[in-house]
């Protein structure tokens, strides 16, 4: 499965350990944590996130 990086500067992105939704930053500088239960969502990578959750949609 190919994860698409959609070129918008916020994502909406799926925990995968507890299903919440996020917006984060799509090129973070630091680690981007889940809010509800803290898990790792996306680690940067110096451009787009690399991410561990699931990339829904681009937030616009
Ligand atoms: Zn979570």
């Amino acid at each position: 499965m190919t994860t698409m990086h959609p070129p918008a500067p916020f994502w909406i992105v799926k925990c995968p350990d507890c299903s919440g939704e996020q917006t984060m930053f799509s090129r973070p500088a630091t680690t981007v944590n889940c809010s509800v239960c803290g898990a790792t969502l996306a680690t940067p990578t110096g451009g787009l996130a690399k991410l561990r959750g699931e990339l829904l949609r681009p937030a616009v």
